[in-house]
């Protein structure tokens, strides 16, 4: 049988294969970290393109 580890604490998990966490807390705490992450990069995307935004305005006003 193949051994799947629990995506946030590692532990060995038995049972169901396709099982990705130990238990919901496990799950809670990986997808909010995941959420962050990405909330974090699309804030860093706005800000670029934000600024990008005033780049050109000012080049090109019409
Ligand atoms: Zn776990």
């Amino acid at each position: 049988m193949e051994v799947t580890k629990c995506l946030e604490c590692e532990s060995e998990l038995m049972g169901r294969i396709d099982k990705k966490f130990c238990n919901d807390q496990c799950r809670n705490i990986y997808n909010n970290r995941e959420n962050r992450d990405s909330n974090e990069y699309v804030r860093k995307v706005n800000t670029i393109l934000r600024k990008n935004r005033r780049i050109l305005e000012k080049l090109n006003p019409k």
